[in-house]
């Protein structure tokens, strides 16, 4: 590095801060520091009275800022740059195109690890051992660490007794030998599994075999040894014994624990831990590789390159099961082979299922997941392997587009209609799958969007020859789609059809196909018991004291929650209103669902898949596997099963409710039905015989189940995109909802009514809808109104938003604007 001992001028650096404050901030660069600041670097700096960030350099130059005196830069964290131009470009991008800040934007971005802060607490990674590795101070500092479960910036800070540990704390983040963290509920901890294995002597072949001689005698221990050799053939091949069983594989079958002990004190078996980070990795020799594409797969994989000769986006439209997955991994193959980047976006919940093993068994090193339930420090390793060229392939949820990618050759969004693309809380509120054909273009990569039900949106891009579009209409292995049959609820509880929520018709097909030893998929979009309780007396239901909706009755913990902010009560026995006793559950959950079931078929083995059974980061991959490997017969489900699940013996869906979905009071709400609707009863009969889906409705003529039963997703098309161009919605317009908070309603409206007035005069009043209360007025207290503005296409979309932004500004100057709260969401679903 050089140095300019005789610069004359003062060097300022702009910088992006994790704060939701408009703009860059401009510090002054320490004349020492003078050739180390560059595009890209991240610096430590002093913000407000006492707080401490890190934030990145997106430009030095020499102009002191106008309104505030710059402050210096504390620490310099990095050698090379850590975020490439392009990162900082789309970062840009992002703030500029759903009107949030830059820091918004890189607080997103960023795992909490890359930007130390004053508000960051500090723990020592439990696994580290490299001790060697460590400076005397570090290993001092993380003697210290050994000995709390975390400390926080300011102890640290005293500890060490220097004005700024940045260097020391980033060091050793860069040695994982520490995490550093935003919240406790960030914290990492480890998963550890107690694993059993032969001792060292054992693993000899004759030694081995004489052991087994010995053991004919005692036939426990010998049964725990077969058991063993069963799993790890260590006979065939001894150094497959230092993967070990875990333990619970013994407990699991009928081995008695006291011989297991016996083993162990002879000294056959010994015990050690195992860290079990991310997901198991694949090693599952059952998982296939190479599969030979079909010849409509092979059709459409060619037609997908001869789209990308003249387009850079491309939909791959394929019915569910027709094997969209093996065409993106000849595609993967094929970007890979070239030296470029891949990154493959999946929804949340599909990332911890079988695809996700079987691209590890394909892939292997190269392969990186990201993940929202991995622990920051995992964050931070995949974007340390993706900066150094380890990880050329990513799989991983939205926020992977922040990766620190600096070849991308192509980018595939699957389940491209999911909304869980879209961010909807706190800002930056991005959509991943736009954001990617963005990322994409700065690459020159080629976007894949692939789906069964595609969005209208994305849809009409490709009917209009924006994107390339490709159809597979066929399930692969010539499967049929599953045939699908309607219970007109109202018809079968007049015959006296019903039993509570279910028809004869859907308890008779689960026993039946229990019968056959096939296994059925129960979809109820409601977790909980009951979604509310009654008072049987006076109406009276049971409500949540913060938010505008009813409290869902839990029963396996005994409590009423609220699904919106958390807040939980024991179950009351007495009526809130009128003192009765008569509280009564009413509706359905998945929790009721199991329960009814189980008493209605008694001898079926149950599961259910929901976030209260899934919290944890193996829980719904432990529940996969059991649906795999027949370990059960019904799986009650939410809309976490609809994705991206592929399951052999799975022969019948049943789809309760499928009225709300349909009458939910929303421009997309066909649409969404279709999907949701189409999504989950392509769960059934993927392989074999044809599936079988049954949906409960009372409204059994509505056209839309015609359309779904027929697999007619150009008619509704059709018909829904005339009305939206009728009525001005996307994609004939963009949407932008402004929502406006408070904790008065009337301040709340008052504030929203002017808003409203100031828009309609500057944009005209046909661009402004409401304001109008949301389906749900109140959450955690504070009441909302919303604006919803509508952009017609071909208007300059930048300016308009510029636009947007003074009015915005100046609304947000008036006195009716004091507390308000006011959210920008552009193209919200
Ligand atoms: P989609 O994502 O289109 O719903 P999948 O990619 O999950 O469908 O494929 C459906 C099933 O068919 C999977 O079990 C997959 O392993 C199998 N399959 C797809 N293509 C092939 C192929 N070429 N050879 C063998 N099996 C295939
Ligand atoms: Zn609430
Ligand atoms: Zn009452």
């Amino acid at each position: 590095m050089f140095n300019f001992p005789f610069s004359l001028q003062t060097f300022f650096v702009d910088i992006i801060l994790p704060v939701p404050i408009p703009g860059y901030f401009t510090y002054r660069v320490p004349k020492d520091w003078e050739a180390y600041v560059q595009k890209g670097i991240r610096v430590v700096v002093p913000f407000g009275t006492s707080k401490v960030y890190t934030g990145v350099i997106v430009a030095v130059h020499s102009n002191p800022p106008t309104k505030y005196q710059a402050k210096y830069l504390l620490e310099i964290l990095d050698e090379y740059p850590l975020i490439n131009d392009k990162q900082l470009d789309l970062i840009e991008w992002i703030a500029g195109y759903y009107m949030c800040t830059p820091g918004d934007v890189f607080q997103a971005a960023l795992p909490a690890g890359l930007k130390i802060s004053s508000q960051s607490k500090i723990q020592l990674n439990p696994t580290f051992e490299e001790w060697e590795q460590l400076t005397e101070k570090e290993s001092v500092f993380c003697n210290f660490l050994k000995e709390k479960e975390s400390c926080t910036f300011d102890e640290a800070k005293s500890f060490l007794e220097v004005k700024s540990p940045y260097y020391l704390i980033k060091s050793l983040v860069g040695k994982s030998a520490i995490f550093v963290f935003d919240e406790l509920k960030d914290r990492y901890s480890p998963k550890i599994i107690r694993k059993i294995r032969l001792t060292e002597y054992y693993t000899h072949k004759e030694h081995l075999t004489q052991l087994i001689g010995v053991l004919e005698a005692k036939p426990k221990q010998l049964a725990a040894l077969l058991l063993y050799l069963q799993h790890i053939s260590v006979l065939r091949d001894p150094s497959l014994n230092a993967k070990g069983l875990d333990k619970k594989i013994f407990t699991q079958s009928e081995i008695s624990e006291s011989s297991i002990q016996t083993l162990l004190k002879n000294e056959v078996f010994e015990v050690f831990e195992q860290v079990i980070s991310r997901f198991s990795e694949g090693d599952d020799e059952l998982i296939p590789t190479k599969f030979e594409l079909s010849n409509a797969q092979n059709r459409a994989f060619q037609e997908i390159l001869k789209s990308f000769e003249t387009k850079d986006i491309c939909l791959l439209k394929g019915v569910t099961g027709s094997g969209k997955t093996e065409i993106y991994i000849r595609l993967i193959q094929e970007a890979l082979a070239n030296g470029d980047q891949v990154l493959y976006l999946l929804p949340e919940i599909a990332l911890t299922t079988q695809i996700v093993m079987r691209l590890k068994k394909i892939f292997g090193e190269q392969l990186g997941i990201y993940h929202s339930k991995f622990s920051d420090n995992e964050r931070v390793e995949v974007w340390k392997s993706v900066a150094e060229g380890k990880y050329s392939f990513i799989v991983g949820v939205r926020s992977s587009v922040f990766l620190p990618f600096n070849n991308l050759g192509l980018v595939i969004v699957d389940e491209e209609h999911e909304t869980s693309f879209k961010q909807t809380d706190p800002a930056p509120r991005y959509h991943a799958r736009d954001v990617v054909t963005i990322l994409a273009k700065m690459h020159q990569a080629k976007v894949l969007l692939g789906s069964a039900t595609p969005s209208f949106e994305t849809y009409y891009q490709a009917k209009n020859d924006k994107f390339g579009l490709v159809e597979l209409n066929e399930r692969y292995g010539e499967t049929l789609l599953p045939e699908i049959h309607l219970i007109d609820t109202k018809y079968a509880a007049k015959a006296k059809q019903m039993n509570g929520g279910f028809s004869e018709e859907i308890l008779d097909k689960l026993r039946v196909n229990l019968e056959a030893g096939k296994q059925s998929l129960l979809f109820q979009n409601r977790r909980g018991y009951s979604p509310y309780i009654q008072c049987q007396l006076c109406e009276w239901i049971a409500q949540c004291t913060q938010c505008d909706v009813s409290l869902t009755f839990h029963a396996r913990d005994k409590e009423l929650k609220c699904h919106y902010c958390g807040y939980k009560e024991t179950l009351p026995t007495r009526c809130g209103a009128c003192g009765g006793t008569s509280l009564q559950t009413m509706g359905y959950g998945t929790e009721k669902i199991e329960e009814e079931i189980q008493m209605h078929i008694p001898g079926a083995r149950i599961g259910r898949v929901d976030l209260d059974t899934t919290r944890s980061k193996t829980a719904f991959q432990n529940l996969i596997l059991d649906v795999q490997n027949g370990n059960l017969d019904i799986i009650v489900g939410t809309q976490m099963v609809a994705k991206g699940l592929d399951f052999d013996g799975l022969s019948m869906v049943g789809i309760f409710d499928a009225d709300k979905i349909i009458n939910f009071p929303d421009f997309r709400a066909h649409e969404r039905a279709y999907q949701l609707i189409t999504q989950v009863a392509g769960r059934a009969g993927r392989r074999g015989a044809q599936g079988e889906v049954y949906i409960q409705t009372n409204q059994p003529t509505h056209a839309l189940f015609q359309a779904i039963i027929d697999g007619d997703y150009e008619g509704l098309y059709q018909e829904e995109i005339v009305e939206r161009e009728g009525y001005n919605y996307p994609p004939y317009v963009r949407l932008i909802r402004l929502v406006i908070k408070h904790v008065e309603d009337t301040k709340a409206k008052k504030a929203a009514n002017d808003l409203g007035n100031l828009l309609k005069q500057n944009f005209g009043a046909g661009r402004i809808l409401g304001p109008e209360k949301p389906l749900i007025e109140k959450i955690r207290n504070l009441y909302a109104q919303e604006i919803l503005i509508k952009i017609e296409n071909g208007v300059s979309l930048s300016k308009f938003k510029i636009n947007l932004r003074e009015n915005l500004d100046l609304a947000q100057s008036w006195p009716s604007f004091k507390g308000v709260q006011l959210i920008v969401d552009v193209d919200c679903l």
